[in-house]
């Protein structure tokens, strides 16, 4: 019998939506706004595809979208301060971003979006990574979690201000419209939940990285606690061999719309074996199995327990129609009591203009026009970091996974001003002979080898008597 893995990697990438506000400029594409943004990054790591001294991978996606990408993480906590910590380096760049596009005639603001969906009804995501143990059965595997993921979203979604045929309404999700299939390995054609794309970023002989592709972006840490925790805690009773209750899903597509715009959490999906459940039944069901294998097959731990009262009272807040339960930790609850004192004031409908600038103020990651840090700030959203430790993550990679050698590596690179090329498990030295070195193993942070490379560096930075 396979041995659960005790560690697990974690990462998870972010696409932000990028927006300049210059109302009388002249016509500025995406792609320029972008190069300007990303100038001081392509000056100092001659990319627009770069890994940062804290490990983490910055670079510009297709459609002109920043992404941050974080270190490999074998903690929560690391995860979260390394993703918060991505917001604040993509946020750093807006002031040089903005006065470039000054100096090309572009007066504007040049906004940044943790969101999933611009006004042009693009969608860009955010991905989970969750490192698993390779098996022969892996589709089967990860088809296991699809009931889950269709159904995780009244617990983690970030909520949305949709538009549908009886007007606009309040949904769980905003990317919930936006998925077209369970699993597959290509993401821009089929959008599926699962990618399936085999790149483990490790030893492929031992491990997968299951790379789930439905969730919605959060702002707040919280819900990515319960986000990546609840989905960890589901694969660590598979990995035991728990048998999981069987919720396989009629059809995953119509599901995951139907949750999504169904706020009273009464609407049924259909299961292949004919039964109809709500979202909150199936969600009830994943949580009792956990909770069954808290103390066996998942070791007790306070962020078991916080996760686990975090999943209960977001099934209670919409089985019991009561948001205030979570109003301070799910994004879909924070940001609907924003708006909806702010709709009751203006007493206007869904579809007002006035309530979609709210909606994206939420998302905004600038620490002076952002609105969830200001939540953060007044005590209306709960956190799981400090923000000492958020500060630490921006330059310092975690220090128990791969990512502490590649973070040391790139400091030293940069100090020593050496030409380097970096991915998740290649360390090199631009020219040198036996400069490169094959990191396989993410669970690793020490390595002789690469204890040799930083000699090297540090040596050719040493100043020159
Ligand atoms: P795409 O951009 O097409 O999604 P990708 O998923 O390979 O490609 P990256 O943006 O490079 O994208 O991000 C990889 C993510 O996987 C990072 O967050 C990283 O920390 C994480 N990761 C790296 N190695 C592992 C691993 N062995 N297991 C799980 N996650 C990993
Ligand atoms: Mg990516
Ligand atoms: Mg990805």
């Amino acid at each position: 019998m396979e041995v659960p893995a005790e560690r697990r990697i974690f990462g998870l990438e972010t696409e932000f939506g990028l927006h300049l506000d210059a109302p009388n400029a002249r016509a500025v594409t995406p792609e320029e706004v972008a190069g300007h943004l990303f100038h001081s990054v392509v000056k100092w790591g001659r990319s627009s595809n770069v890994f940062l001294p804290n490990a983490s991978r910055l670079y510009i996606d297709v459609g002109a979208h920043p992404e941050y990408a974080t270190a490999e993480c074998d903690s929560l906590t690391d995860l979260i301060a390394s993703d918060k910590a991505g917001e604040r380096i993509v946020h750093d760049l807006v002031a040089e971003g903005e006065s470039r596009l000054a100096d090309a005639g572009v007066e504007g603001t040049i906004h940044l979006y943790k969101n999933n969906t611009d006004s042009a009804g693009n969608s860009y995501g955010c991905h989970e990574n969750y490192l698993v143990r390779r098996r022969a059965d892996f589709r089967a595997f990860a088809s296991a979690l699809l009931p889950f993921l269709v159904t995780r979203q009244i617990v983690t979604g970030a909520g949305s201000i949709t538009r549908t045929s009886g007007g606009a309404a309040y949904s769980f999700s905003p990317r919930a419209d936006h998925m077209w299939e369970g699993m597959s390995s290509a993401t821009t054609r089929s959008r599926p939940m699962i990618n399936t794309r085999d790149e483990p970023h490790a030893n492929a002989e031992l491990y997968r990285r299951m790379h789930v592709i439905v969730g919605d972006s959060s702002m707040s840490e919280t819900t990515t606690l319960l986000k990546m925790g609840a989905t960890d805690l589901l694969l660590r009773l598979m990995e035991a061999h728990v048998a999981l209750p069987d919720l396989t899903l009629a059809n995953e597509m119509q599901a995951i719309r139907d949750v999504a715009h169904d706020m009273t959490g009464a609407a049924t999906v259909e299961l292949v074996d004919g039964r109809r459940l709500t979202a909150v039944q199936i969600q009830q069901e994943y949580l009792d199995a956990v909770r069954s294998h808290v103390g066996t097959a998942i070791v007790e731990t306070d962020e078991v327990a916080r996760i686990l009262d975090l999943w209960e009272r977001g099934i209670r807040a919409v089985r019991e129609q009561n948001p205030g339960l979570v109003d301070t930790e799910i994004d879909w609850a924070i940001k609907l009591r924003l708006l909806e004192r702010y709709r009751d004031r203006l007493a206007c409908a869904w579809d007002d203009p006035r309530l979609a600038r709210l909606e994206l103020a939420y998302h905004d990651i600038s620490p002076s026009t952002g609105l969830f840090t200001r939540l953060v700030r007044d005590g209306l959203a709960a956190t799981v970091v400090d923000d000492a430790r958020i500060e630490h993550a921006k330059t310092v990679a975690p220090s128990t996974t791969r990512a502490h050698l590649r973070g040391q590596f790139v400091t030293a690179a940069l100090a020593a001003g050496q030409d380097f090329t970096v991915d998740w498990v290649h360390l090199k030295i631009a020219g040198g002979a036996r400069s490169t070195v094959l990191l396989k193993d993410p669970f690793r942070n020490a390595d002789g080898r690469v204890d040799v490379l930083l000699e090297a560096l540090h040596t050719a930075s040493a100043p020159v008597e």
